[in-house]
């Protein structure tokens, strides 16, 4: 079993640190924010995540799993560094902010005193590896320092993370040091999973085309739910039957309102970022971000359509999270959305099962009027005297609701089902004149 440091206790390092913690190695999570360690010691997580508290209670009481905000403390001993910091889109039209990937390399630099391998975890643009290197070499303070850098990107899920963690399809490495991937790869022997060794570029455009690629089949099934839209197709059974073929497969095809998260949207703008400096023209790119912005604004246009000004009209929302089983709200549509109806003079009422703290803290980010809002404890609550309802998250606990109850609630029965939970045959039968994304009720 190994000593492993892990700096960040984001989505991706506390999970990484944990899950590592649970395979039986020594960790040490690492984070700038005292308040999040503080936290973190008493046993309070700064995310939400199916499992992750019980994981990290169990490795922390084993002696396993700790926490601390210094570096001395963390990287001695460590043979394995991950770095797990975020990289969000930065001032440059689009390009990843290595502010916090190179902070943390300095002060690994400043505080490690003999070998380790180094190994990155957050997405990076490719060429970053060399960059966490130069930075190390050019602040080492130690004479016993050395290191190796190994790129290992993550593809874990918000909301299943532990489960993608045990389970991976595949662990990519890269390094310029291939003796060095694997030893990182010894640390995963235990999951089975492939393993793909490259070299460090490779590595990390890896996962910028996987998240490219991922996204680009979201746009894609919401540029054809437009067209079935118009034509009187419904996208949902075109998805059901083009995914049957094991070229498309089913994942990844479900039209509604466009992805959002801490991934998809900062990563496919930062490759085409790459690709711009390339010398490049990333057109298909450019046309998945396009689709996916226009894909929140069709929300409201349907409510135009239905209800004309929206000026003292209620509007219900359930869902803020930017998907199920997650409270992560970077990206999420019902920020764009609650912004453009409370803007056009409409009052909304939502509800989140667990985004609620996170969801008000976005919208005062993006200066909502909080006035506008009420926040509701239950989705029959968001429904009272409603004029119209908006289903943002695809909760599983929407998906069972009573909408006879939920009809009755409201004072005009107009359902905008932003991401097809209903049939609507059966939405019509409650008396709900409905609206999904790209199916054949749809005007
Ligand atoms: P996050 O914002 O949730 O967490 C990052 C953490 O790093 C924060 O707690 C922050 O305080 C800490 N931090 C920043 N600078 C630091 C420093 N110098 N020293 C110590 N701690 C520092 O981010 P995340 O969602 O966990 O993402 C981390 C990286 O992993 C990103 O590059 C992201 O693109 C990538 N990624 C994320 C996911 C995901 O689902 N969230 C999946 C795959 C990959």
């Amino acid at each position: 079993m190994s000593v492993i440091c892990v700096i960040g206790t984001g989505y991706v390092g506390l999970v990484t640190g944990t899950c590592l913690a649970d395979l039986g190695n020594t960790v040490t999570c690492i984070d700038i924010v005292q308040e999040k360690i503080d936290r973190l010691n008493k046993g309070i997580l700064p995310i939400y995540e199916p499992g992750l508290e019980e994981m990290v209670e169990r490795n922390v009481q084993a002696g396993r799993l700790r926490f601390t905000t210094s570096y001395p403390e963390g990287l001695e001993n460590s043979e394995f560094i991950f770095i797990a910091v975020n990289t969000p889109t930065g001032n440059n039209q689009g390009g990843a902010d290595m502010r916090y990937v190179e902070s943390a390399a300095r002060s690994i630099a400043e505080n490690l005193d003999h070998y380790a391998i180094v190994i990155n975890k957050s997405t990076v643009p490719v060429g970053s590896g060399d960059v966490v290197s130069r930075v190390i070499s050019n602040n080492l303070k130690s004479p016993d320092a050395s290191f190796s850098v190994v790129s290992n990107p993550e593809f874990l899920r918000e909301g299943a993370a532990l489960l993608d963690f045990q389970n991976p399809d595949r662990i990519v490495l890269g390094s310029s040091e291939p003796e060095a991937a694997h030893k990182v790869a010894r640390l995963y022997l235990q999951l089975r999973a492939p393993f793909v060794i490259t070299d460090l570029y490779t590595a990390e455009m890896i996962k910028y085309a996987s998240n490219a690629f991922l996204a680009t089949k979201i746009s894609f099934i919401n540029e054809i739910a437009q067209v079935c839209e118009r034509l009187g197709a419904d996208v949902k059974q075109v998805a059901v039957g083009m995914g049957y073929d094991k070229r498309i497969g089913h994942s990844f095809l479900d039209a509604g309102l466009g992805y959002g998260g801490s991934c998809f949207p900062k990563d496919v703008r930062a490759l085409a970022h790459m690709a711009d400096e390339a010398g490049l023209h990333p057109q298909m790119l450019r046309a998945v971000m396009d689709i996916n912005h226009d894909q929140r604004r069709l929300v409201v246009t349907k409510l135009n359509n239905l209800l004309g000004s929206l000026r003292g009209t209620t509007i219900g929302i359930l869902g803020l999270a930017f998907k199920p089983n997650t409270d992560d709200m970077r990206e999420a549509p019902a920020v764009d959305i609650i912004h453009w109806v409370t803007s056009q003079g409409a009052h909304v009422r939502v509800y989140d099962p667990v985004a609620a703290e996170t969801g008000r803290e976005a919208l005062m980010r993006e200066n909502v009027n909080l006035q506008d809002v009420t926040f509701c404890k239950t989705s029959y609550e968001v429904a009272d005297q409603a004029d119209a309802l908006v289903v943002v998250t695809e909760w599983n606990e929407f998906k069972s609701l009573n909408m006879q109850k939920i009809r009755a609630a409201m004072r005009q029965p107009i359902l905008i089902d932003g991401r097809n939970i209903y049939e609507p045959s059966e939405m019509s039968r409650y008396g709900f004149t409905y609206r999904g994304m790209g199916r054949a009720t749809s005007p």
